[in-house]
């Protein structure tokens, strides 16, 4: 990657490699950076410091943070906890609801594209004894709301739903899953990660009891995030998970990670002021790109809803291609493709799965995350990249020539070897 010889191909404009898996991780925003630089040279103080300058200069610098964050979202300045990311906010909501509620009830509801940080919380509570129903999708990687209401019972505290699909990009339709949530008295909680900053998000429009937010999502830097907790209607009280000093109201002990929190805040503030005019961009080059693979190649398709999705993702299978030789001719474009790399085997994605996707199908498939710094010659050059390599990769396959030929692959006997 990066090499001398791949860079000369690079069309004007254009450098090797292409980063275009914004989801994953996106790069740091500038005016971040420079916002947190302070931070880590003069500005060094511990939050939590009482007694002299170099304490109340950082505490100030959280205290604006945390009004970034909370602004971003519609919520009070109050009511945002920092994190050490989305992972461990997604553990303390779920697993401080499940022990904070557990004598009302121990029935938590989620969905089966959940992020892993959500589903693998959800089996932990189950081996404590907390019954959990993990929804299906439909084709389209939406929830049935119908499936959710009769998933509801007197026992159950909380359902936990994501607002965006970090890998095929749809809203699930939180508002009114919310509503529901609220009709039958049980908490809300969202794994808002791909969806604050990127598109309108709202806690009391959307019917929010706890969002988990990350940095590194939304240009800011890895290892910090946030969750929110509402404090009225209704009062949520959460059980803390993390014990110490008793930091951010005694819900998340450990010294706060100033830059890392200014590097938040200034994110959202960025975000906040940007997101339309962003969401428009990058919607725009999302349809471009699918424009032109979709009218130079046969047999691909779009993962997950059209109609309701991050502006800059798109998830498309290239059906009788083989998943790592696409990836292979494509290695000068940093993507995500339909195979998560757990342990040693090269498992489909469980989210692709999910929506009805055969294992080969799945594993043909690429996540394009748009973000921020791409560029128009960019998605020029990767859909003209990924054309040709499943073009060349097609002459080589026999399924493809024989699908070519009008044979149907589904009423052949394969022979067993
Ligand atoms: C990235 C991501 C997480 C995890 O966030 P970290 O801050 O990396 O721990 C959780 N949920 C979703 C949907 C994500 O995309």
């Amino acid at each position: 990657m990066g090499s001398a010889a791949a860079q000369e191909q690079a069309p004007a404009g254009v450098t090797l490699p292409i980063y275009m898996d914004n989801q994953a991780t996106s790069p740091l925003d500038l005016r971040v950076l420079e916002a947190m630089t302070p931070y880590f040279t003069s500005k060094f103080g511990n939050a939590a410091s009482r007694n002299h300058a170099f304490g109340w200069e950082a505490e100030q610098a959280v205290e604006t943070a945390r009004e970034q964050v909370a602004r971003l979202i519609g919520a009070n300045a109050k009511e945002i906890i920092f994190t050490s990311g989305a992972t461990e906010s997604d553990n303390l909501a779920i697993k401080g609801v499940a022990e904070m509620y557990h004598e009302r009830g121990n029935h938590i509801i989620t969905q089966v594209t959940e992020h892993k940080a959500v589903l693998d919380t959800c089996k932990r509570l189950e081996k404590y004894g907390y019954r959990v129903t993990y929804l299906p999708v439909k084709a389209d990687g939406l929830i049935d709301l119908e499936d959710l209401m009769r998933a509801m019972d007197e026992k159950t505290i909380l359902v936990t739903i994501m607002a965006a699909n970090n890998e095929i990009g749809v809203l699930q339709p939180i508002r009114e899953i919310g509503r529901l949530c609220h009709e039958k008295g049980v908490l809300f909680h969202t794994d808002a990660v791909q969806a604050a900053g990127k598109v309108s998000f709202n806690v009391n429009e959307d019917n929010v009891d706890l969002a988990s937010i990350s940095a590194h999502k939304i240009y800011g830097p890895k290892g910090v995030g946030a969750l929110y907790v509402r404090r009225r209607n209704p009062r949520v009280q959460i059980s803390a998970q993390i014990d110490g000093g008793g930091h951010e109201r005694g819900m998340r002990s450990g010294t706060l990670n100033v830059p890392g929190i200014v590097g938040l805040g200034k994110a959202c503030e960025i975000a906040q002021e940007e997101m339309k005019e962003e969401g428009r961009r990058l919607e725009a080059l999302r349809d471009r790109l699918k424009q032109k693979l979709e009218s130079e190649l046969d047999y691909v398709h779009v993962n997950g809803s059209m109609e309701r999705r991050l502006p800059g993702n798109l998830n498309m299978s290239f059906v009788y291609v083989e998943g790592e030789s696409l990836l292979m001719g494509i290695n000068d474009v940093a993507v995500s493709s339909g195979s998560a790399c757990t342990s040693a085997t090269l498992e489909p994605s469980y989210v692709l799965k999910a929506l009805g996707l055969g294992d080969d199908v799945a594993h043909s498939s690429i996540r394009f995350g748009l973000g921020r710094f791409n560029t128009r010659a960019e998605v020029d050059y990767v859909a003209a990249k990924v054309v040709d390599v499943v073009k060349k990769l097609r002459e080589l396959s026999p399924l493809y020539e024989m699908v070519k030929e009008g044979i149907d692959l589904t009423k052949i006997e394969w022979q067993a070897h």
